[in-house]
């Protein structure tokens, strides 16, 4: 097979090491390219189409929506904000919600909460804890708060306040944490997503809660890719029957069009006062169509208890296949969130799945990660893995 030309774009700027596809349009699980070749989205731009592509409830209703009124400032009330907090309150048990336009942006907004917590109690250097390998975005202060230097180089100095601490490791938390005085928050993703697939336990999310509960500090959740019912759940610390005082939720929010939020439960979700916090695009009218139909949606359809249903086929199937080859380390994951770890870096692994007409990402260098939108079936799930398999192989067959 002759390999196209590689796509040029000498005026966008240098951020990405892209497939050299273009897509065009899609419908469901399924995206052609401009080239008419098909593909299955097994990636779902980054956990982010919760609803496939071009999906047939979703797509008359932002239709009509465009039609009415896409964006009118935040001078003015603009309804969906309150239907949408509604539904985020509902499911999530917190009280308040701030809308934006995308993970950095959610995170960066609870990372103000946190900070205007302490300087309400007079603290000169208010400290929030971050994880080791965590991934918060690319702002100044949320890539100070990830925890992977690849992200900080170039970027010197970092946002100070932040005290790094081991994951899933509450004995080395408090270690960190011994002489320092003016903590309000500790942060971290329920699934470490660019971190390589890695659940936070159950029994630690409890411990974080019992601390913050002791110590009166803020626990704030990063739900930006796991969260929206990807893990069969509305959110995934709901696993641990437990509730954050703030959660940053983004990607699968609007089903694709660009929406986050922070949700805020009784501790923080007084913080701001007017003038405090804001933005132009937020909570616009059709970013509010595109999430309330999304949660609309997920309801209607029982798309929680499907992520859970084909989430735990499919990592069965992952484990019995893959699973099976020497050079698979582990397959995790929760839902349709899943990891497949190899023994060796496998990024090229990107490019040759989509050779083979799937789309998938390498994470953490040698974690091929699978975020298939939640309308999957189980004939689907299989699809995948037998499309993913080969590709596998042949990647382990080539020289190193
Ligand atoms: C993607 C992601 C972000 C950043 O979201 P953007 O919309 O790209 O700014 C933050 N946190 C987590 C856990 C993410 O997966």
């Amino acid at each position: 097979m002759s390999q196209p030309a590689p796509l040029a774009e000498p005026h966008v700027m240098n951020t990405y090491g892209r497939v050299n596809i273009a897509l065009a349009h899609g419908k469901g699980l399924r995206v052609w390219d401009t080239q008419g070749r098909e593909y299955f989205d097994a990636l779902s731009g980054i956990a982010v189409n919760t609803l496939g592509h071009a999906h047939p409830k979703l797509v008359p209703a932002l239709q009509e929506q465009v039609a009415q009124l896409i964006h009118c400032s935040n001078y003015y009330h603009v309804p969906g904000q309150e239907l949408v907090a509604q539904k985020l309150v509902q499911h999530s048990g917190l009280s308040n919600v701030f809308f934006c336009n995308s993970g950095l942006e959610a995170n960066e907004a609870a990372l103000k909460l946190a900070r205007k917590l302490g300087n309400d109690r007079g603290y000169k250097h208010p400290k929030v804890v971050v994880c080791e390998h965590a991934f918060h975005g690319r702002s100044l202060a949320t890539l100070s708060a990830t925890g992977n230097p690849k992200i900080h180089a170039g970027f010197f100095p970092l946002v100070e306040g932040f005290i790094r601490v081991p994951f899933n490791d509450i004995e080395g938390l408090k270690k960190a944490v011994e002489g320092e005085p003016e903590v309000t928050a500790v942060f971290f993703e329920v699934i470490q997503g660019e971190g390589g697939i890695h659940p936070a336990r159950i029994e630690y999310l409890q411990q974080v809660r019992a601390l913050c509960d002791e110590r009166d500090w803020l626990m704030m959740l990063d739900e930006v890719q796991c969260g929206m019912g990807r893990t069969g759940k509305w959110f995934a610390h709901q696993w641990a029957g437990i509730q954050p005082d703030v959660m940053a939720l983004a990607k699968g929010l609007g089903s694709g069009v660009p929406v986050g939020a922070v949700v805020a439960g009784p501790k923080a979700a007084g913080l701001f006062q007017p003038g405090n916090h804001g933005t132009t695009f937020g909570g616009n009218p059709l970013a509010m169509r595109a999430a309330l139909e999304t949660l609309r949606i997920i309801e209607e359809d029982q798309l929680l208890a499907n992520a859970q249903r084909v989430g735990e086929h499919l990592l069965q199937r992952l484990r019995a296949t893959l699973g099976a080859l020497d050079a698979v380390v582990d397959v995790r994951g929760q839902g349709l969130m899943i990891g497949v770890e190899l023994d060796r870096p496998c990024a090229a692994l990107i490019q040759q799945a989509a050779d083979a007409g799937l789309l998938i990402s390498v994470t953490a260098e040698r974690v091929i990660r699978l975020l298939p939108a939640l309308i999957i079936t189980e004939a689907e799930a299989d699809e995948l893995v037998q499309r993913l398999l080969p590709v596998v192989q042949n990647f382990l067959a080539q020289p190193r």
